[in-house]
Parts: structure tokens; C-alpha cells; sequence
């Protein structure tokens, strides 16, 4: 089995910083990513928010400089792993790291794997996942090309993802369950003016309605109670994120929600079991908040490496 000080999984900002902090520390590192690096940051088009770029970013430019600047740094110590982490078996002295089907060993573990978009469970929503619902305007929204589109959620995600929408389609429903939005305020002041933005406050989607594809959404407005079919093209679901835990401990501390529970300095209930980025039970999600968080662990990792050297 192979054996090393440190892995740091997941290849989104939160674990390329821990993995560029941890190269600069000489440390033995294996980094596992199960795709391309970037994380849900290859999910949006722009950054506008990330310092240092003060016109904004592409996002996957973004990502391939934080990737450039890991692979700089990379060592004879350093290994990549490019599958997915299926399991993590925790020890007093090494912990063991399933990565497809092989084990390896480290001291110190920095699990920085994110969350996935979650779905709203509608009936029609699975059945017309990749024929008409999407979530990811990046990835789809291409085929809604001069067609009309319903957006739902009030965040940051929903709001940004609207606003990229509507340079494609011929007219979007933005539609959330609340008066009042989550999302910054200056996406909603763009928002709310939008000549191509219909804005749907204190309603819900019951259904999406299509055979083959997608021709409609059934709302329902929470105040009235009454509901009405809309035709709609295409559906953009951005209702929040679910942490990627499948693989996690069953002693590893987690919140109600399945994000996981760590101090200010990363430290999670396990010693040796670090945590960073949209993986962590906390508020702010946000690329720079991510990059923080990495440099932290790393930093803790360290120290926990110095404090167990025999
Ligand atoms: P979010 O902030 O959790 O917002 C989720 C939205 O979906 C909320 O408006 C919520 O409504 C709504 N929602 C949740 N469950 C729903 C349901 N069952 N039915 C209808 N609506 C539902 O998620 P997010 O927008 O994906 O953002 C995730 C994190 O990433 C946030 O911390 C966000 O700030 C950050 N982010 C930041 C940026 C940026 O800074 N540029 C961009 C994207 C994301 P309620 O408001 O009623 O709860």
C-alpha cells in the first residue's frame, strides 16, 4: 500500500490551495480529483468576486491558473490520483484512503470534495433530466437559444445563472418561493429590470410537464393558492447544494444536513481529518472563502505532521 503524509481530496479551489500550500511544505502529498480540476467553479462562466481580477475572470481560466500553479509546485513525492474517493477508513496512527479500487495510507487526510446542486424532486423532473431540466447554464444553455426558459431559486446561483441565461434566451421566468432573494443585491437589482425576466415571487413549480422534452412547468402561487401551466422550453434548477459525502467516515462529526463539522483551524472531531471548502458546515460559500479555507487546513496538516513526527 502506498503510503504518504498527507491527501488532500478533491480538485476544486479549496483543495488546490491545500495542495499548493502542502507542495511548499516538502510534505509526501497525494491529490485525487475525479475530473478536471475547478470544481463547481466549471460550473459558472464568470467570477466576478474573486480579488485580484478586477474585471472578473472566466471561471475556467480561473481554475486552469490555480491547477498551473499546484502542477509548478509538484515534487518527486508528489502523486496524482485521477479517480474517485470511495472510502475513508480512519486510524489512531494512519488513515486509509479507497481511491477506485486501491487503498492507500497517510497520516493526515484534507477532504475538500464540495457539494453537488441539489434537486427539488418534482414529479417530470428526473424523467426530464437532459431534455429539457439542467443545472448548469454553462453547460446547457446553448440549446435554449432564442427559447424561453423558467430559472428557480432566489440565490446567488439562480441569480447569476439567470442573468448568463438571458444572453441566450428569448425570454426567462425567474421563479422563487419567497418575496424577498437570498442572492446578492446587485444580481437582483439587474435582475429585476431585465427586459427579458419575468420575476415570479412567492411561487412554486408542482411539475414539469413534457414527454420526450421538456413543453411546460405547472406553478402554484404559495399566497393564492392557485396554480397555472406555463410554457417553458427549458428548466434551470438552482435550489442550493448537498455536500459530497458518500464516501465520509461514520465517526467523522457532521451537521444536520451532512456538511461537515470543523473548528477555525479546519480540524474536524477525527485528529489527522482535516476539512475545507463547500464540504464545510458553514455560511459563506464562495471561491475566496474556499482558497481560505485550503490554506488553512494545509497549514494545520502541517502542524499536525510536526506535533506526530517520532
Ligand atoms: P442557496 O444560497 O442555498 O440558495 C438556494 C435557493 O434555492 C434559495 O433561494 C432557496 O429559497 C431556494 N430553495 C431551496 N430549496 C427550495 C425548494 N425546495 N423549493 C424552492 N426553492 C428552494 O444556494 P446557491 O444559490 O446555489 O448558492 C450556494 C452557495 O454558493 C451560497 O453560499 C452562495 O452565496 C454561494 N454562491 C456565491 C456566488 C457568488 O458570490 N457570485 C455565486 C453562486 C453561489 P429560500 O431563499 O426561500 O431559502
Amino acid at each position: 500500500m502506498k503510503t504518504f503524509d498527507v491527501v488532500v481530496i478533491g480538485g476544486g479551489p479549496a483543495g488546490l490551495t491545500a495542495a499548493l500550500y502542502l507542495l511548499r511544505s516538502e510534505v509526501r502529498l497525494a491529490f485525487v480529483e475525479k475530473l478536471s480540476p475547478g470544481g463547481q467553479m466549471l460550473l459558472t462562466e464568470r467570477i466576478d468576486n474573486y480579488p485580484g481580477f478586477p474585471e472578473g475572470i472566466v471561471a475556467y481560466e480561473l481554475a486552469d491558473l490555480m491547477a498551473a500553479q499546484v502542477k509548478a509546485w509538484e515534487n518527486s513525492q508528489f502523486e496524482r490520483f485521477n479517480d474517485e474517493v470511495r472510502a475513508i477508513e480512519t486510524g489512531d496512527e494512519m488513515h486509509k484512503v479507497r481511491i477506485g479500487d486501491e487503498w492507500i495510507v497517510a497520516k493526515a487526510v484534507v477532504i475538500c470534495t464540495g457539494a453537488q446542486y441539489r434537486r427539488l424532486g418534482l414529479p417530470g423532473e428526473r424523467e426530464l433530466t437532459g431534455r429539457g431540466v439542467s443545472y448548469c447554464a454553462l453547460c446547457d444553455g446553448n440549446f435554449f437559444r432564442d427559447k424561453v426558459v423558467a430559472v428557480i431559486g432566489g440565490g446567488n446561483s439562480a441569480l447569476e445563472e439567470a442573468l448568463y441565461l438571458t444572453r441566450l434566451v428569448k425570454k426567462l421566468y425567474l421563479i422563487h418561493r419567497r418575496d424577498d432573494f437570498r442572492g446578492a443585491k446587485c444580481y437582483q437589482d439587474r435582475c429585476f429590470v431585465h427586459p427579458k425576466m419575468e420575476v415570479l415571487r412567492s411561487t412554486i413549480v408542482t411539475r414539469v410537464i413534457g414527454e420526450s422534452e421538456v413543453t411546460g412547468i405547472t406553478v402554484k402561487d404559495v399566497k393564492s393558492g392557485k396554480e397555472r401551466d406555463i410554457d417553458v422550453d427549458g428548466v434551470f434548477v438552482f435550489v442550493g447544494f448537498e455536500p459530497q459525502d458518500s464516501f465520509l467516515p461514520d465517526n467523522l462529526k457532521t451537521d444536520g444536513r451532512g456538511f461537515v463539522v470543523t473548528d477555525t483551524e479546519m480540524c474536524t472531531n477525527v485528529p489527522g481529518i482535516f476539512a475545507a471548502g463547500d464540504i464545510r458546515s458553514k455560511n459563506c460559500r464562495q471561491v475566496a472563502s474556499a482558497v481560505g479555507d485550503g490554506a488553512v487546513a494545509a497549514n494545520s496538516a502541517v502542524s499536525y505532521l510536526e506535533s506526530h513526527a517520532k
